[in-house]
């Protein structure tokens, strides 16, 4: 088992071309043994990606889109195909993230496709997932995440597909679970999606927590067992919290 820890920004609608300088800060900080450690990826807008590009691949940091649509060109004004981000240089694309669960109805089947879609222009989808405040305190956390990991995982992808469990009651709120409440989760994940996918492919699965990561927490979250990095949001923004964050590994 060789479980290389990434640890994704996720910048949503934030930064302009002045947020390049951020990148390569962030590139300046990821020392030749970070780099042997963990790997380093940016989801910038995709108004950025292209440009992000030139400034992160030198400096080893990789890049990612953070949503796609299902086909691969076509009539779907605003939107932005697999294919597309792979042309621009990204090698991830974020799918199902909470937000575009929430904001564009985005169901388990819809992600699904975008996943298949993310693996059919050669992009690693990072799959997110994760429950809501009245789910969890429900009891309900593990059955609506082991049925969006059924539904949003095609069912044929390879062990290179990565999954992101953000409870979406931690997205912003400077909230996280208990360590105990991280670990049980991430142990299940990993058991349901061998149930999906099989073949012992799960052991490679890179199953990331997200949630409210800052430098503070980030080695206390990193440590627990079946967390294999992080999916960050807000303290990505800046290359000072974001490689904070990455040198939990260090
Ligand atoms: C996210 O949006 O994926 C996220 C984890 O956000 P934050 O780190 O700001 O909670």
């Amino acid at each position: 088992m060789t479980r290389r820890p990434l640890v994704a920004g996720n910048w949503k609608m934030n930064g302009s071309l002045a947020s390049l300088a951020e990148v390569a800060a962030m590139g300046g900080a990821y020392d030749v043994a970070l780099k042997a450690r963990v790997e380093l990826i940016v989801c910038p807008p995709a108004t950025l990606v292209a440009m992000a590009v030139e400034v992160a691949t030198r400096l080893g940091i990789g890049l990612g889109g953070q949503d796609c649509h299902v086909d691969a060109s076509g009539a779907h004004t605003g939107d932005i195909s697999a294919e597309m981000l792979k042309d621009a240089g990204a090698s991830y694309v974020i799918v199902g993230h909470s937000e575009r669960r929430a904001d564009h109805g985005e169901t388990d089947a819809i992600v699904q496709a975008k996943a298949a879609a993310a693996l059919r222009a050669g992009l690693t989808p990072i799959v997110c997932v994760g429950e809501t405040r009245a789910e969890r305190e429900a009891g309900d956390a593990l059955a609506v995440v082991g049925a969006q990991i059924d539904g949003s995982l095609p069912a044929d992808a390879p062990d290179t597909i990565v999954v992101a469990y953000e409870p979406v009651w931690a997205i912003g709120t400077g909230l996280t679970p208990t360590p105990a409440d991280v670990a049980q989760m991430h142990a299940f994940a990993r058991e349901r999606i061998e149930q999906r996918l099989g073949g012992g492919k799960s052991v490679n699965v890179r199953i990331l927590y997200g949630g409210s990561v800052k430098p503070a927490n980030a080695q206390e979250l990193m440590s627990i067992a079946n967390v294999d990095g992080a999916l960050v949001g807000g303290a990505s923004l800046t290359a000072k919290d974001f490689v904070a964050i990455a040198d939990a590994y260090r």
